[in-house]
């Protein structure tokens, strides 16, 4: 049974019309004369990690807030679903305490409800005493050159969202038919998809990303992988971790330019200590001559992946006559300054790299859901303090629409709690006005079924849930995904 039927059955009115209760109120809710009593009401928005991690810290800080969750989708948890890699899945076992939140009985999940679009935010303000916008990235950084629309060429956001079975991915269906791949972009989601394109396909069987891309990836001519940035060795943005999967893929070897860590060795004593852990990493596998074991492993790889520096994407180039990618035309740069904040300069060189497949990796980005919350369209973040919305009495922000999309979930779990520190203390300080109760859900629903809006319920996710993990162990697979809206619904609601 679908949530606001629920709801329905306890008849619980409100117009937002005539701007009031209009039926009696249900049990244990506030009637006229306890309104100053009320328990704080908060709507959030979106199910990743930022929403969860800002339910959480709410939940357990009040013992009277109620929490309500709206997600665009009908399942939840955002990027831990459809952004971590399918080979890590240890990162997903923050889902068991996400779960555990959303099974409180202070919170409650409505999965369908897309959020500017279903319904407003000036709505949930009109509901909720706080309204949590943790709507994440969902667009990508453009790199601006010409070309850009090949065929051949992806976002990173959506080759991710392909291979984890995101639904409005499901299409992609990238052409893996050449044999060098360039990813732009030198971040974490970078090495991600490098090591999708190039994991021998008996480890990802065993993990949950999709058959139909299993099947793609198997057929897979893509033999070279570049990994390209507009920096040096010294600024690169992934971690030692990530770096170190890459060194010790089976089947692949390293293939790095010399020229590219000239004076790496000299710059190692100034810098931090992880940096300075993951450059004398890269260091060993672009220029020392590897023991035996290693040399032998590298001689029998079929497949090569390698770092390329100082490069920044200016045109990506066509086959003659076709609307196909032939390669990408980089320009040369040099550094100026040092360290984490020197700048890429152009020299004026260019190079044409062959290629059949262009991965642009440069960046999420958020985007306005609601001409009513203000927008910084330069950083592309709803601008804040301590995830206070500016000019917006209570509304906030948590995770990557309030930082940008930088940072892994630990860093998004502790922007969100300050998020929410700063709800409770404005709820403690008066500044939140919860002066006159709000009838929270009840009304959305209200307005949900008027629109034809079926929200998802958190029991309904877990029979899609089950359903997954069911089609999953047939395949020897942790879960198979559903990979359409359409397909997830029938399961939730039947
Ligand atoms: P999201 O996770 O994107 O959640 C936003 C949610 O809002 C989504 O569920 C979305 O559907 C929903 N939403 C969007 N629009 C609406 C709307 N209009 N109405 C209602 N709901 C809406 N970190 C790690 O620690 N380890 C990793 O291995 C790791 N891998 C990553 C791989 C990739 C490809 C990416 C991009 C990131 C990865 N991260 C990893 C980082 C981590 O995913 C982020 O820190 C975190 O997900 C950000 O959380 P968020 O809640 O702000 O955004
Ligand atoms: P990122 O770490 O910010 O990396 C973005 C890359 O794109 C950088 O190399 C950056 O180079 C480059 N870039 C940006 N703009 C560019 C431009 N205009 N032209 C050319 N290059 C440009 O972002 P991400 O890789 O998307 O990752 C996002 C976050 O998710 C990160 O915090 C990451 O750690 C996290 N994540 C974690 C994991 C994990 O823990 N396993 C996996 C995936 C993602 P510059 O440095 O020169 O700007």
């Amino acid at each position: 049974m679908g949530a606001h039927k629920l709801l329905f059955s306890e008849l619980k009115l409100w117009t937002s019309g005539g701007g009031g209760w209009i039926a009696r109120l249900h049990k244990g809710g506030c009637g006229k004369a306890s309104l100053s009593s009320c328990s704080p009401k908060v709507c959030i928005v979106g199910s990743g990690p930022a929403g969860f991690y800002t339910a959480q810290h709410l939940i357990k800080a009040r013992q009277d807030v109620e929490v309500d969750i709206y997600e665009r989708l009908p399942v939840p948890f955002g990027l831990v679903r459809f952004g971590v890699a399918p080979d890590h899945p240890e990162v997903k076992n923050v889902i068991n305490t996400f779960t555990q939140t959303a099974k409180h009985s202070r919170c409650s999940f409505y999965g369908n409800v897309n959020v500017g679009k279903n319904v407003s935010i000036t709505e949930l303000q009109q509901a909720y005493h706080a309204v949590v916008l943790s709507y994440g990235a969902e667009g990508n950084r453009s790199m601006g050159v010409p070309g850009e629309d090949l065929a051949g060429v992806y976002s990173a956001k959506d080759f991710v969202g392909w291979y984890n079975g995101l639904p409005s991915c499901r299409e992609l269906s990238p052409d893996l038919s050449c044999e060098t791949a360039v990813i732009l972009g030198q971040g974490n989601v970078a090495l991600d998809v490098a090591r999708i394109l190039l994991s021998p396909i008996d480890i990802l069987k065993k993990t949950d990303i999709t058959q139909p891309t299993l099947e793609a990836l198997a057929e897979s001519q893509v033999r070279r992988v570049l990994i390209v940035g507009r920096r040096g060795p010294i600024q690169i943005a992934c971690t030692i971790k990530e770096l170190r999967e890459m060194v010790n893929l089976p089947d692949t070897r390293p293939d790095m330019v010399a020229a590219d860590f000239d004076g790496v060795k000299e710059a190692l004593k100034d810098l931090p200590r992880p940096r300075k852990r993951l450059t004398e990493l890269m260091l060993k596998t672009a220029l020392e001559v590897p023991g035996e074991k290693e040399q032998e492993r590298r001689s029998k790889a079929s497949r090569t992946w390698g770092f390329r520096f100082f490069r920044s994407p200016v045109e990506v180039l066509a086959e003659p006559g076709h609307s196909r990618i032939a390669g990408i035309r980089l320009a040369i740069n040099k550094l100026e300054g040092s360290g984490d904040g020197a700048q890429a300069v152009l020299t004026g060189e260019v190079e044409d790299v062959p290629c059949g497949l262009v991965v642009s990796s440069i960046g999420y980005k958020s985007l306005p859901i609601d001409p009513s919350v203000p927008f910084d369209s330069r950083k592309a973040i709803v601008p804040n303090t301590m995830g206070r919305v500016k000019q917006a009495a209570g509304l906030y922000c948590s995770g990557w629409l309030k930082t940008g999309p930088t940072g892994v979930i630990a860093t998004t779990m502790n922007n969100s709690f300050d998020t929410a520190r700063s709800i409770l203390e404005d709820m403690d300080s008066g500044t939140l006005d919860m002066s006159a109760a709000k009838p929270g859900s009840q009304s959305i629903s209200a307005l949900l079924e008027k629109r034809g809006v079926e929200p998802v319920t958190f029991s309904d996710w877990e029979k899609i849930d089950n359903v997954e993990m069911k089609r999953g162990e047939s395949r020897g697979k942790p879960r198979e995904k559903l990979l359409t809206v359409e397909e997830m619904l029938h399961v939730a609601w039947t």
